[in-house]
């Protein structure tokens, strides 16, 4: 067991769950925050799989799954835009030489030469300050204790004793939405570590089914094309639609979005309302939705806070497949890669649901129902890429299991994630705000919405490490007052 070493003299001890993008950037800033004289904070960085400075996204070896933000928007910090592009000008092709030799803001990078960045970034951190204690292992649950550190992160075997504990623990895993037999065949979450390797090296399948349509149909769809150019993919979606081509340009910065929503913050935000301003706003460039999606996209936060449970319920029923694939675009390059696959009928979208599937003899047959017709898939692999667990209290994880039922946690009014305040302080069962316990990124899907992407996750992770740190260190600042 990969344990932690031992506070070293007076200081704050955080414990992180979660080694992804957003463990990672509150590393980073935990890290650079600036302490009072013989407040050190110390950080260790708990990941299951041992993908400390990667996560899901970023820990892929695939150079063709490019990130789907340009260079511009990706920076890990906030108050620095150009950061990564400098990273990769400077140094990034010594790290990965598929960078391109000249980064601007509009370049799409390989998701794996992001992962490096991260990890770079958190190694600079750590350079300038001390190390961080990188722990391979699940957590559990985690305990408030009455002695000592206050919080005792427990895993599967050990455990760390922490002043404070973050859970960037990202989306909860994905669970398979239909039927299927026990079969390795069949593979419910893609983005667990090796899920995909023995489907992406296994000789000539002739017919993988993928149950989903979005970014990770797409990224499947582009492996396995390159992997094998015989494979034929059947992409399967309620309403068949894809992501959209983003631009690959900036926004421009002199067209601002107006919506009267935005400015009556006093009122609710009624959902008819706001999508009639929107698609006011698109109707007057219709050519430019891409910019007016790129200009609401830091308000959504803001305008889904005032907006009643009922009214973000009828959203995510309707409406919210049609925002995530303009929200969430493609580079232009997957893009044409998708028009070529499909032209020569090596990707076809069928639109209808997955409803079961069965093996026989090494060979699924996948049962999809199309439009009341019954359509049956002949499939060697079968993918769920129908994205994470819609309702958190089903997720398999052990630890939100046992922080919803120890009502340390609570899950939020509809059930998208963590209920928090607006500072990332976890709310336990009564409501009461934690002040060891904080989260950031998917888990605050509930309270934010928009929370999944590096631009949210960097802001929030350098407003977590300064509410952590600052308080504390004010009070190891007090004369007299003991660490
Ligand atoms: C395929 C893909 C591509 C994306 N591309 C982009 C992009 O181009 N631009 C962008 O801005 N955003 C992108 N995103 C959004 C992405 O969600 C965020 O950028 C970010 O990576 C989320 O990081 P995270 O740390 O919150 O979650 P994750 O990356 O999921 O990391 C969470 C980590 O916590 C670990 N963990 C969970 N529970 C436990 C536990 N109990 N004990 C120990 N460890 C645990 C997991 O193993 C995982 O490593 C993409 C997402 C995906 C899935």
């Amino acid at each position: 067991m990969n344990m932690p070493s031992q506070p070293h003299g007076r200081g704050l001890h955080v414990a992180i769950v979660g080694g992804g993008a957003s463990g990672t950037l509150t590393a980073a800033q935990l890290l650079r925050q600036p302490a009072a004289p013989g407040f050190g904070v110390r950080v260790t960085m708990i990941d299951q799989h041992g993908r400390h400075g990667l996560g899901a996204a970023y820990s892929t070896d695939h150079e063709s799954h490019l990130l789907n933000a340009m260079a511009g928007q990706m920076s890990a910090y906030p108050d620095d835009p150009d950061h990564l592009i400098r990273w990769a000008n400077c140094s990034g092709r010594r790290f990965l030489p598929a960078i391109p030799a000249v980064v601007t803001d509009t370049t799409f990078l390989p998701r794996p030469a992001y992962g490096l960045y991260l990890q770079d970034v958190l190694s600079e951190a750590e350079r300038l300050t001390h190390p961080v204690d990188r722990v391979t292992a699940e957590a559990v649950a985690i305990r408030r204790q009455g002695d000592g550190p206050a919080v005792r992160v427990v895993l599967a075997h050990g455990h760390v004793d922490a002043d404070v504990a973050v859970l960037a623990t990202g989306n909860a895993p994905a669970s398979l939405p239909f039927d299927a037999p026990p079969s390795d065949r069949v593979i419910a979450d893609p983005w667990q570590p090796g899920a995909l390797d023995r489907l992406l090296t296994s000789p000539r399948p002739r017919s993988v089914v993928v149950a989903g349509t979005g970014l990770t149909m797409v990224d499947l769809a582009v492996a396995i094309a390159a992997a094998s150019p015989e494979t034929v993919v059947h992409a399967v979606s309620r309403h068949g639609l894809l992501p959209r081509t983003h631009p690959g340009t900036m926004p421009p910065a002199d067209q601002p979005l107006w919506l009267p929503v935005v400015f009556r913050t006093t009122e609710p935000v009624s959902l008819v309302e706001l999508m009639w301003q929107i698609r006011s706003a698109i109707a007057a460039r219709p050519a430019n939705w891409h910019y007016v999606m790129a200009a609401l996209r830091p308000l959504v936060p803001g305008l889904w806070r005032r907006m009643p449970d009922r009214d973000k319920r009828l959203f995510l029923r309707h409406l919210a497949r049609y925002w995530e694939i303009h929200r969430h675009l493609v580079p232009p390059q997957t893009a044409s890669c998708v028009t070529a696959l499909r032209m020569a009928g090596r990707l076809i979208v069928h639109t209808g649901h997955v409803r079961a599937a069965t093996e026989t003899a090494g060979q699924l047959r996948v049962a999809v129902e199309a439009d009341g017709d019954a359509l049956h898939l002949p499939a060697d692999w079968l993918v769920n890429s129908t994205g994470t667990t819609s309702d958190i209290t089903a997720s398999a994880s052990p630890l939100l299991r046992d922080l919803f039922r120890g009502g340390v946690a609570r899950p939020d009014p509809l059930r998208l994630g963590i209920d928090a305040s607006i500072r990332g302080e976890v709310l336990d069962a009564a409501g009461a705000a934690s002040d060891v316990l904080y989260t950031l990124g998917p888990p605050l899907r509930g309270l934010w919405y928009e929370t999944t992407a590096i631009p949210e996750i960097r802001e929030q992770a350098a407003a977590l490490a300064w509410l952590i740190t600052a308080g504390r260190s004010q009070r190891n600042r007090r004369p007299g007052s003991a660490a």
